[in-house]
């Protein structure tokens, strides 16, 4: 499929936003993690990448993408943002993993990790299955916002505590189509 450009800027519920994180920054970066997640288990075997939606259903993909070897998938649902552009604090699970997880290696695969409580809650729930390991990756993390201690094992972005959409997140329900990601204007 051609590439469509992504713009610099984009307008999304009456707003504008500006370009914060380009396309080929993205996909460089992830190729980087996909690479260090190879060589993570190479000896211990095959992971299987628990995607949580819907945010991060395109960062899962591609960094499954970017791993060459033997992987699996499945997926973790948890409620949005709704309209807000800030985090509710309120966690609620809308659709369990499938797959079984008991001696598995976990890599549980977050969009963004604000307040770090969704991360918490998953990896809190995922490892009442007694997975082999359990390891947890984000494409972004905004290291000034977190109000609970989550370990994340491979960060693509570490960025300030500012609201951003694209690649997944979304503003709204809208927005999760941008190819790149962007800030508030004000803010940025
Ligand atoms: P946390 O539980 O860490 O506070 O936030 C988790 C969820 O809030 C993320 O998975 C994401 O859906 C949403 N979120 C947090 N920060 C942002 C942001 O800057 N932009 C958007 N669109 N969603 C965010």
């Amino acid at each position: 499929m051609p590439a469509v450009a992504a713009p610099d800027t984009v307008t999304c519920r009456g707003e504008r936003f500006q370009l914060y994180l380009d396309e080929d920054t993205i996909q460089a970066r992830i190729l980087e993690l996909g690479q260090q997640i190879e060589a993570d288990y190479a000896e211990l075997g095959p992971p299987i990448l628990i995607g949580v939606l819907n945010g991060a259903f395109m960062f899962t993909a591609d960094l499954m993408r970017a791993i060459p070897g033997d992987c699996e998938v499945d997926f973790y649902k948890l409620s949005s943002y709704g309209d807000a552009k800030t985090s509710s604090g309120q966690v609620t699970e809308l659709k369990d993993v499938d797959a079984k997880l008991e001696g598995r290696h976990v890599i549980v695969v977050e969009d963004i990790v604000d307040t770090g409580l969704s991360m918490r809650y998953v990896l809190d729930q995922i490892a009442t299955r007694n997975p082999a390991s359990l390891r947890a990756a984000t494409l972004l993390r905004k290291p000034d916002a977190a109000k609970v201690d989550v370990e994340v094992d491979y960060v693509g972005f570490d960025i300030d505590n500012l609201f951003v959409i694209g690649y997944g997140l979304d503003y709204g329900q809208l927005a999760r189509n941008l190819r790149a990601i962007y800030v508030l204007e004000e803010e940025g």
